[in-house]
Protein backbone atom coordinates (compact mmCIF):
# COMPACT_ATOMS: atom_id res chain seq x y z
CA UNK A 1 0.00 0.00 0.00
CA UNK A 2 1.35 3.28 -0.53
CA UNK A 3 0.83 5.45 2.51
CA UNK A 4 -0.89 8.89 1.92
CA UNK A 5 2.35 10.64 3.99
CA UNK A 6 5.18 9.57 5.35
CA UNK A 7 8.45 10.89 6.77
CA UNK A 8 11.98 10.85 4.81
CA UNK A 9 14.80 10.32 7.44
CA UNK A 10 18.57 10.39 6.03
CA UNK A 11 21.76 8.68 7.35
CA UNK A 12 22.34 12.52 8.57
CA UNK A 13 19.19 12.85 10.29
CA UNK A 14 20.23 9.64 11.96
CA UNK A 15 23.67 10.43 13.03
CA UNK A 16 22.51 13.19 14.38
CA UNK A 17 20.21 11.96 16.96
CA UNK A 18 23.17 9.11 17.49
CA UNK A 19 25.02 11.70 18.73
CA UNK A 20 22.77 13.64 21.12
CA UNK A 21 22.58 9.86 22.48
CA UNK A 22 25.91 9.75 23.50
CA UNK A 23 26.01 13.40 24.35
CA UNK A 24 25.75 14.78 28.15
CA UNK A 25 22.51 15.85 27.77
CA UNK A 26 19.00 14.07 26.27
CA UNK A 27 16.34 16.74 27.75
CA UNK A 28 17.84 20.80 27.21
CA UNK A 29 20.63 20.53 25.20
CA UNK A 30 22.11 22.74 22.79
CA UNK A 31 19.95 21.40 19.96
CA UNK A 32 16.67 22.61 21.26
CA UNK A 33 17.64 26.66 21.51
CA UNK A 34 19.49 25.93 17.96
CA UNK A 35 16.65 24.79 16.28
CA UNK A 36 14.68 27.20 18.14
CA UNK A 37 17.06 29.96 15.99
CA UNK A 38 17.17 28.01 12.87
CA UNK A 39 13.34 27.85 12.60
CA UNK A 40 13.06 31.51 13.62
CA UNK A 41 15.75 32.47 11.04
CA UNK A 42 14.29 30.28 8.27
CA UNK A 43 10.93 32.13 8.63
CA UNK A 44 11.59 35.20 9.43
CA UNK A 45 9.92 35.09 12.84
CA UNK A 46 11.77 36.89 16.14
CA UNK A 47 11.07 34.03 18.33
CA UNK A 48 10.79 30.67 18.20
CA UNK A 49 9.66 28.21 21.28
CA UNK A 50 10.04 24.37 20.61
CA UNK A 51 6.89 22.50 22.15
CA UNK A 52 6.47 18.20 22.66
CA UNK A 53 4.17 18.62 19.72
CA UNK A 54 1.99 21.08 18.11
CA UNK A 55 -1.06 20.19 20.33
CA UNK A 56 0.72 21.48 23.27
CA UNK A 57 1.73 24.63 21.09
CA UNK A 58 -1.75 25.38 20.54
CA UNK A 59 -2.74 24.88 24.23
CA UNK A 60 0.51 27.38 25.22
CA UNK A 61 -0.34 29.73 22.58
CA UNK A 62 -4.19 30.37 23.74
CA UNK A 63 -3.03 30.98 27.63
CA UNK A 64 0.05 33.37 26.84
CA UNK A 65 -2.85 35.30 24.81
CA UNK A 66 -4.82 35.23 27.63
CA UNK A 67 -7.62 32.40 26.40
CA UNK A 68 -9.72 31.35 29.74
CA UNK A 69 -13.38 30.83 31.07
CA UNK A 70 -15.56 33.06 29.47
CA UNK A 71 -13.58 33.58 26.15
CA UNK A 72 -14.76 32.54 22.70
CA UNK A 73 -12.01 30.81 20.23
CA UNK A 74 -12.99 30.71 16.23
CA UNK A 75 -11.25 27.96 14.11
CA UNK A 76 -12.52 26.20 10.84
CA UNK A 77 -14.20 22.86 11.03
CA UNK A 78 -11.70 21.39 8.43
CA UNK A 79 -8.84 20.89 10.11
CA UNK A 80 -7.90 18.04 13.07
CA UNK A 81 -9.50 18.14 16.43
CA UNK A 82 -6.22 20.21 17.87
CA UNK A 83 -7.19 23.33 16.38
CA UNK A 84 -10.59 23.75 18.32
CA UNK A 85 -9.74 21.43 21.56
CA UNK A 86 -6.67 24.03 22.36
CA UNK A 87 -9.14 26.84 23.42
CA UNK A 88 -11.85 23.73 25.49
CA UNK A 89 -8.17 23.19 27.66
CA UNK A 90 -8.31 26.52 28.53
CA UNK A 91 -12.09 26.56 29.35
CA UNK A 92 -13.05 28.65 26.75
CA UNK A 93 -15.53 28.37 24.65
CA UNK A 94 -14.98 27.45 20.57
CA UNK A 95 -17.37 28.00 17.56
CA UNK A 96 -16.30 27.63 14.05
CA UNK A 97 -16.31 29.70 10.59
CA UNK A 98 -17.27 27.79 7.38
CA UNK A 99 -14.89 27.28 4.80
CA UNK A 100 -13.93 29.05 1.38
CA UNK A 101 -15.37 25.89 -1.25
CA UNK A 102 -12.15 26.84 -3.53
CA UNK A 103 -9.60 26.57 -1.00
CA UNK A 104 -11.02 24.95 1.62
CA UNK A 105 -9.51 27.54 4.43
CA UNK A 106 -12.18 29.65 6.70
CA UNK A 107 -13.56 31.68 4.14
CA UNK A 108 -13.02 35.69 4.96
CA UNK A 109 -16.41 36.86 3.95
CA UNK A 110 -18.20 33.81 6.42
CA UNK A 111 -15.67 35.27 9.69
CA UNK A 112 -16.89 38.91 8.10
CA UNK A 113 -20.30 37.89 8.46
CA UNK A 114 -20.23 35.91 11.55
CA UNK A 115 -18.10 39.14 13.40
CA UNK A 116 -20.59 41.49 12.18
CA UNK A 117 -23.41 39.36 14.26
CA UNK A 118 -20.94 38.46 16.80
CA UNK A 119 -20.66 42.47 17.61
CA UNK A 120 -24.32 42.88 17.47
CA UNK A 121 -24.80 39.76 20.20
CA UNK A 122 -21.73 40.92 22.01
CA UNK A 123 -20.11 37.64 21.71
CA UNK A 124 -17.00 38.94 19.71
CA UNK A 125 -13.92 36.22 19.89
CA UNK A 126 -10.84 36.94 21.86
CA UNK A 127 -8.84 34.75 19.00
CA UNK A 128 -9.57 33.33 15.74
CA UNK A 129 -7.29 30.12 14.54
CA UNK A 130 -6.91 30.24 10.76
CA UNK A 131 -5.72 27.02 9.42
CA UNK A 132 -3.21 26.67 6.55
CA UNK A 133 -5.26 23.63 4.78
CA UNK A 134 -2.99 20.96 2.79
CA UNK A 135 -0.41 23.26 3.26
CA UNK A 136 -2.16 26.67 1.39
CA UNK A 137 -1.59 30.16 4.02
CA UNK A 138 -4.90 31.88 4.51
CA UNK A 139 -5.86 34.99 3.69
CA UNK A 140 -3.75 36.06 6.34
CA UNK A 141 -3.98 40.51 5.01
CA UNK A 142 -7.76 40.33 5.09
CA UNK A 143 -7.91 38.41 7.94
CA UNK A 144 -5.49 41.16 9.96
CA UNK A 145 -7.44 43.77 9.11
CA UNK A 146 -10.58 41.91 10.54
CA UNK A 147 -8.39 41.52 13.76
CA UNK A 148 -7.97 45.43 14.21
CA UNK A 149 -11.75 46.08 13.70
CA UNK A 150 -13.04 43.74 15.87
CA UNK A 151 -9.70 43.21 18.38
CA UNK A 152 -9.38 39.68 18.25
CA UNK A 153 -5.57 37.58 18.06
CA UNK A 154 -4.56 35.63 15.52
CA UNK A 155 -3.14 32.23 16.15
CA UNK A 156 -1.94 30.45 12.75
CA UNK A 157 -2.09 27.31 12.93
CA UNK A 158 0.23 25.97 10.85
CA UNK A 159 0.79 22.60 10.83
CA UNK A 160 0.70 21.76 7.66
CA UNK A 161 2.48 24.51 6.08
CA UNK A 162 6.13 24.90 6.82
CA UNK A 163 8.19 25.90 4.04
CA UNK A 164 4.80 27.68 2.43
CA UNK A 165 4.97 31.22 1.52
CA UNK A 166 2.27 33.77 1.54
CA UNK A 167 2.44 37.19 -0.62
CA UNK A 168 6.38 37.77 -0.50
CA UNK A 169 6.98 36.12 2.98
CA UNK A 170 7.40 32.49 4.66
CA UNK A 171 4.45 31.20 6.56
CA UNK A 172 5.98 31.63 10.48
CA UNK A 173 6.79 35.12 9.67
CA UNK A 174 3.99 35.92 12.03
CA UNK A 175 3.52 39.63 9.84
CA UNK A 176 -0.45 39.21 10.25
CA UNK A 177 -0.94 37.22 13.72
CA UNK A 178 0.26 37.22 17.26
CA UNK A 179 1.64 33.60 17.08
CA UNK A 180 2.25 30.85 14.29
CA UNK A 181 2.13 27.49 15.01
CA UNK A 182 4.40 24.43 13.00
CA UNK A 183 3.68 20.63 13.73
CA UNK A 184 6.66 18.32 13.24
CA UNK A 185 4.52 14.73 13.32
CA UNK A 186 5.85 12.64 10.60
CA UNK A 187 3.15 13.10 8.13
CA UNK A 188 4.18 16.30 8.24
CA UNK A 189 6.51 18.39 6.02
CA UNK A 190 9.26 18.16 8.55
CA UNK A 191 9.40 15.56 11.70
CA UNK A 192 10.72 15.32 15.05
CA UNK A 193 8.65 12.79 15.86
CA UNK A 194 6.59 14.44 17.97
CA UNK A 195 7.47 17.76 18.06
CA UNK A 196 5.87 21.10 17.01
CA UNK A 197 6.97 24.87 17.29
CA UNK A 198 5.52 28.27 18.37
CA UNK A 199 6.59 31.33 16.98
CA UNK A 200 6.24 35.09 17.46
CA UNK A 201 7.70 38.57 16.87
CA UNK A 202 6.22 39.62 20.10
CA UNK A 203 8.72 39.29 23.06
CA UNK A 204 6.25 39.12 26.34
CA UNK A 205 4.88 36.45 24.38
CA UNK A 206 7.92 35.01 24.08
CA UNK A 207 8.33 34.85 27.26
CA UNK A 208 4.77 33.81 28.34
CA UNK A 209 5.21 30.87 25.75
CA UNK A 210 8.07 29.58 27.43
CA UNK A 211 6.68 29.81 30.91
CA UNK A 212 3.39 27.83 29.74
CA UNK A 213 5.88 25.14 28.28
CA UNK A 214 7.69 24.30 31.33
CA UNK A 215 5.28 24.15 34.83
CA UNK A 216 5.53 28.42 34.65
CA UNK A 217 8.73 28.44 36.16
CA UNK A 218 11.49 30.81 35.41
CA UNK A 219 14.54 31.75 36.49
CA UNK A 220 14.66 35.31 34.99
CA UNK A 221 14.59 37.57 38.27
CA UNK A 222 13.22 40.08 35.69
CA UNK A 223 10.04 37.90 35.83
CA UNK A 224 10.09 36.52 39.77
CA UNK A 225 7.94 38.24 42.42
CA UNK A 226 10.35 39.90 45.06
CA UNK A 227 14.45 38.80 44.80
CA UNK A 228 16.01 35.57 43.94
CA UNK A 229 17.50 33.43 47.05
CA UNK A 230 20.41 32.78 45.10
CA UNK A 231 21.54 30.94 42.31
CA UNK A 232 19.65 27.74 42.94
CA UNK A 233 16.37 29.83 42.99
CA UNK A 234 13.36 29.51 40.63
CA UNK A 235 9.94 31.18 40.98
CA UNK A 236 6.65 29.27 40.25
CA UNK A 237 4.45 32.24 38.92
CA UNK A 238 2.53 31.10 36.72
CA UNK A 239 0.39 27.03 36.48
CA UNK A 240 2.61 25.49 33.28
CA UNK A 241 2.49 22.29 31.75
CA UNK A 242 5.54 19.95 30.86
CA UNK A 243 5.53 20.56 27.13
CA UNK A 244 9.31 20.64 26.76
CA UNK A 245 10.87 18.82 23.21
CA UNK A 246 13.58 16.88 23.89
CA UNK A 247 17.41 17.62 22.24
CA UNK A 248 17.23 14.46 20.96
CA UNK A 249 14.12 15.55 18.68
CA UNK A 250 15.87 18.89 18.30
CA UNK A 251 18.70 17.68 16.90
CA UNK A 252 16.61 15.32 14.26
CA UNK A 253 14.45 18.89 13.31
CA UNK A 254 18.08 20.29 12.74
CA UNK A 255 18.68 18.32 10.18
CA UNK A 256 15.61 18.19 8.86
CA UNK A 257 15.34 21.49 8.38
CA UNK A 258 18.22 21.35 6.25
CA UNK A 259 16.33 19.85 3.57
CA UNK A 260 12.89 21.45 4.13
CA UNK A 261 13.30 23.31 0.52
CA UNK A 262 14.35 19.86 -1.45
CA UNK A 263 11.21 18.35 0.30
CA UNK A 264 8.85 20.44 -0.68
CA UNK A 265 9.94 20.82 -3.98
CA UNK A 266 9.35 17.48 -4.37
CA UNK A 267 5.67 17.77 -3.18
CA UNK A 268 5.52 20.41 -5.88
CA UNK A 269 6.51 18.22 -8.28
CA UNK A 270 4.45 15.13 -7.26
CA UNK A 271 1.63 17.60 -7.87
CA UNK A 272 2.69 19.30 -10.65
CA UNK A 273 1.93 15.54 -12.04
CA UNK A 274 -1.14 14.94 -10.68
CA UNK A 275 -2.42 18.10 -11.65
CA UNK A 276 -1.46 17.74 -15.21
CA UNK A 277 -2.50 13.69 -15.14
CA UNK A 278 -6.04 14.95 -13.91
CA UNK A 279 -6.71 17.31 -17.04
CA UNK A 280 -9.87 16.75 -18.38
CA UNK A 281 -10.48 13.99 -15.57
CA UNK A 282 -13.87 13.93 -13.96
CA UNK A 283 -12.16 14.71 -10.31
CA UNK A 284 -11.15 18.51 -9.09
CA UNK A 285 -7.90 18.66 -8.14
CA UNK A 286 -7.18 21.50 -4.98
CA UNK A 287 -6.86 24.89 -6.43
CA UNK A 288 -3.60 27.33 -5.45
CA UNK A 289 -4.22 30.93 -5.09
CA UNK A 290 -1.53 32.77 -6.66
CA UNK A 291 -0.64 34.67 -2.98
CA UNK A 292 0.43 31.98 -2.18
CA UNK A 293 2.95 28.84 -2.71
CA UNK A 294 1.74 26.00 -0.66
CA UNK A 295 3.30 23.39 1.34
CA UNK A 296 1.35 20.94 -0.38
CA UNK A 297 1.25 18.74 3.36
CA UNK A 298 -2.20 17.09 1.41
CA UNK A 299 -3.20 16.97 -2.37
CA UNK A 300 -7.43 16.33 -1.61
CA UNK A 301 -9.25 15.88 -4.41
CA UNK A 302 -13.31 16.09 -5.02
CA UNK A 303 -15.21 13.38 -7.07
CA UNK A 304 -17.07 14.74 -9.34
CA UNK A 305 -20.54 16.01 -8.26
CA UNK A 306 -23.18 13.46 -7.38
CA UNK A 307 -20.78 10.78 -7.67
CA UNK A 308 -20.21 7.77 -4.59
CA UNK A 309 -17.17 9.01 -2.92
CA UNK A 310 -17.29 5.79 -0.72
CA UNK A 311 -17.20 3.58 -4.15
CA UNK A 312 -13.96 5.72 -5.41
CA UNK A 313 -12.05 5.49 -1.59
CA UNK A 314 -12.51 2.09 -1.91
CA UNK A 315 -11.60 1.02 -5.09
CA UNK A 316 -8.55 2.88 -4.54
CA UNK A 317 -7.54 1.82 -1.68
CA UNK A 318 -8.13 -1.68 -3.06
CA UNK A 319 -5.54 -0.74 -5.93
CA UNK A 320 -2.94 -0.12 -3.02
CA UNK A 321 -3.08 3.32 -2.82
CA UNK A 322 -3.28 4.41 1.02
CA UNK A 323 -5.67 7.34 0.45
CA UNK A 324 -7.08 9.25 3.46
CA UNK A 325 -9.94 11.69 4.45
CA UNK A 326 -9.21 15.33 5.52
CA UNK A 327 -11.16 15.98 7.47
CA UNK A 328 -14.70 14.91 9.22
CA UNK A 329 -16.04 18.29 10.34
CA UNK A 330 -15.29 18.95 14.01
CA UNK A 331 -18.63 20.86 14.55
CA UNK A 332 -20.27 17.09 14.03
CA UNK A 333 -17.57 14.99 16.42
CA UNK A 334 -19.91 13.66 19.29
CA UNK A 335 -17.82 15.68 21.58
CA UNK A 336 -18.84 19.11 20.05
CA UNK A 337 -22.47 18.22 19.16
CA UNK A 338 -22.69 18.06 22.97
CA UNK A 339 -22.19 21.67 22.61
CA UNK A 340 -24.93 21.83 20.14
CA UNK A 341 -23.26 22.02 16.80
CA UNK A 342 -25.11 19.84 14.07
CA UNK A 343 -25.20 19.15 10.80
CA UNK A 344 -25.68 21.83 8.47
CA UNK A 345 -24.43 24.41 10.32
CA UNK A 346 -21.17 25.22 8.11
CA UNK A 347 -22.66 23.48 4.77
CA UNK A 348 -19.31 24.12 2.96
CA UNK A 349 -16.78 22.07 5.05
CA UNK A 350 -19.78 19.56 4.99
CA UNK A 351 -20.11 19.23 1.23
CA UNK A 352 -16.25 19.60 1.05
CA UNK A 353 -16.18 16.57 3.23
CA UNK A 354 -18.43 14.39 1.82
CA UNK A 355 -16.64 14.55 -1.64
CA UNK A 356 -13.44 14.94 -1.02
CA UNK A 357 -9.90 12.33 -0.69
CA UNK A 358 -6.36 13.05 -0.07
CA UNK A 359 -4.27 11.41 -2.33
CA UNK A 360 -0.54 9.69 -1.72
CA UNK A 361 1.73 13.13 -1.18
CA UNK A 362 5.26 12.94 0.64
CA UNK A 363 8.70 14.00 -0.47
CA UNK A 364 10.11 10.41 -0.47
CA UNK A 365 7.47 9.27 -3.31
CA UNK A 366 9.26 7.87 -6.09
CA UNK A 367 8.53 8.28 -9.48
CA UNK A 368 6.75 4.82 -9.89
CA UNK A 369 4.47 5.37 -6.81
CA UNK A 370 3.07 8.54 -8.57
CA UNK A 371 2.46 7.04 -11.88
CA UNK A 372 0.45 4.23 -9.83
CA UNK A 373 -1.55 6.55 -8.08
CA UNK A 374 -2.73 8.87 -11.43
CA UNK A 375 -3.42 5.31 -13.03
CA UNK A 376 -5.66 3.80 -10.68
CA UNK A 377 -7.26 7.57 -10.07
CA UNK A 378 -7.97 8.25 -14.21
CA UNK A 379 -9.27 4.33 -14.05
CA UNK A 380 -11.62 4.76 -10.80
CA UNK A 381 -12.78 7.87 -11.87
CA UNK A 382 -13.90 6.89 -15.76
CA UNK A 383 -14.91 3.91 -14.12
C1 LIG B 1 -1.16 17.52 12.94
C2 LIG B 1 -2.02 18.67 13.29
C3 LIG B 1 -2.09 19.21 14.58
C4 LIG B 1 -1.48 18.54 15.77
O1 LIG B 1 -0.15 18.30 15.61
P1 LIG B 1 0.66 17.39 16.66
O2 LIG B 1 2.07 17.82 16.46
O3 LIG B 1 0.40 15.98 16.25
O4 LIG B 1 0.14 17.69 18.00
C5 LIG B 1 -2.82 20.36 14.79
N1 LIG B 1 -3.46 20.97 13.78
C6 LIG B 1 -3.45 20.46 12.53
C7 LIG B 1 -4.17 21.20 11.45
C8 LIG B 1 -2.73 19.31 12.25
O5 LIG B 1 -2.75 18.79 11.02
Amino acid sequence: MIPYGRQDISDADVQAVVEVLKSDWLTQGPSIPAFEQAVADRCNAAHAVAVSNATGALHIACLALGVGPGDIVWTAPNTFVASANCALYCGADVDFVDIDARTYNMSINALREKLIKAKIAGRLPKVVIPVHFAGQSCDMREMRELADTYDFSIIEDASHAIGGRYLDGAVGNCRYSDITVFSFHPVKIITTAEGGMALTNDVSLDQRLRLFRSHGVTRDTALMHGDSEGPWYYQQVELGYNYRMTDIQAALGLTQLTRLDEFCERRRQIAARYDAAFEGVSIVPPWQSPDTSSALHLYPILCAQGTNRRGMFDALRAAGIGVNVHYFPVHLQPYYQKFGFKRGDFPEAENYYARTISLPMYASMSDESVQRVIDAVVTVAQG
